[in-house]
């Protein structure tokens, strides 16, 4: 069976599996041959719910815009914005109320865990609907000046090249025509070259979906914006890292870091050892 553009189905790589390639191929290579999936902890159960609540808040935008029919103010916005996703949050509660409550995670903790990561992408979102009621849009006709769109969480898949991920955030400039994907950091530091990789890999994507150019991309952390480059030299590296991780397990184990400082901390150091 063939798949739409002439090329046999196969099993996309993830833009993860790209980031745990540049962290480490071995670890990689002992989690697909033993098919170990890390362990689900507390903190990856947030950061899921989480996920999940901002792409059914993207989801809903466009009716959330369109119900804006007055000059709100900005504090106004904000707290529909809220209201909004202190709703998605009790549904994703209730929902899964066995599992989260297994890790004593409370509704409480989740709300403000989505608040404070969501603020700064909620203060963009506030800042231009702002500036379009000052001059009397509301309803459709607000949904329909916006020129910068925001996607939070969106979900990717290239069929061309056999990759999926989901993207931070993604920049719709309707005047220049422009996607820009944004990855979202806690941490202030410098750049790796995984976080080019990681937007590099959305680029490709987005590029497939909209059928548009990416030319850049941001690392975000806080206030602080990094611009990346989307090169050729990048989108090749990342289709070579594809075809090697699909390769993966039919190849021999990658050598062992030369730099121990990530295996200090790393599950698999046994399994390490014995390949
Ligand atoms: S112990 Fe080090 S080399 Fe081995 S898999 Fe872990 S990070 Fe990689």
């Amino acid at each position: 069976m063939q798949n739409p553009i002439n090329k046999p189905s196969r099993k996309p790589v993830s833009v993860t599996e790209l980031t745990a390639w540049e962290y480490c191929p071995r670890k990689l290579f002992i989690q697909k041959i033993l098919k170990l999936p890390s362990k689900l902890n507390r903190a990856m159960l947030l950061g899921k719910i989480k996920h999940q609540t901002i792409e059914l808040l993207s989801n809903n935008e466009e009716k959330i815009i369109k119900n804006i029919d007055k000059d709100y103010d900005k504090l106004d916005l904000v707290l529909i914005y809220e209201k909004f996703i202190r709703d998605l949050v009790e549904k994703i509660f209730q929902d899964n109320r066995r599992i989260l409550e297994g890790f004593n995670i409370t509704l409480e903790e989740i709300n403000k865990k989505v608040m404070s990561d969501f603020s700064h992408d909620l203060k963009l979102r506030v800042s231009s609907i702002k500036d379009k009621l000052k001059f009397g849009f509301f309803k459709d006709k607000l949904w329909d000046s916006l020129d910068s769109l925001f996607i939070s969480e969106l979900r990717l898949e290239s069929q061309e090249h056999g990759l999926k991920g989901r993207v931070d955030r993604i920049e719709i400039v309707k005047s220049t025509n422009e996607i820009i994907p944004y990855e979202l950091k806690t941490r202030e530091e410098r750049i790796f070259h995984s976080d080019e990789i990681q937007l590099t890999a959305y680029s490709i994507m987005l590029e497939e979906h909209y059928r548009t150019k990416v030319a850049r991309g941001f690392i975000e952390s806080g206030t602080n914006k990094q611009e990346i480059k989307i090169t050729e030299e990048l989108k090749k590296e990342v289709l070579d890292l594809i075809e090697k991780i699909r390769n993966i397990e039919n190849s021999p184990p990658p050598a062992m870091l030369s730099n121990f400082n990530k295996c200090r901390s790393c599950e698999f150091q046994e399994e390490c050892m014995k390949l």
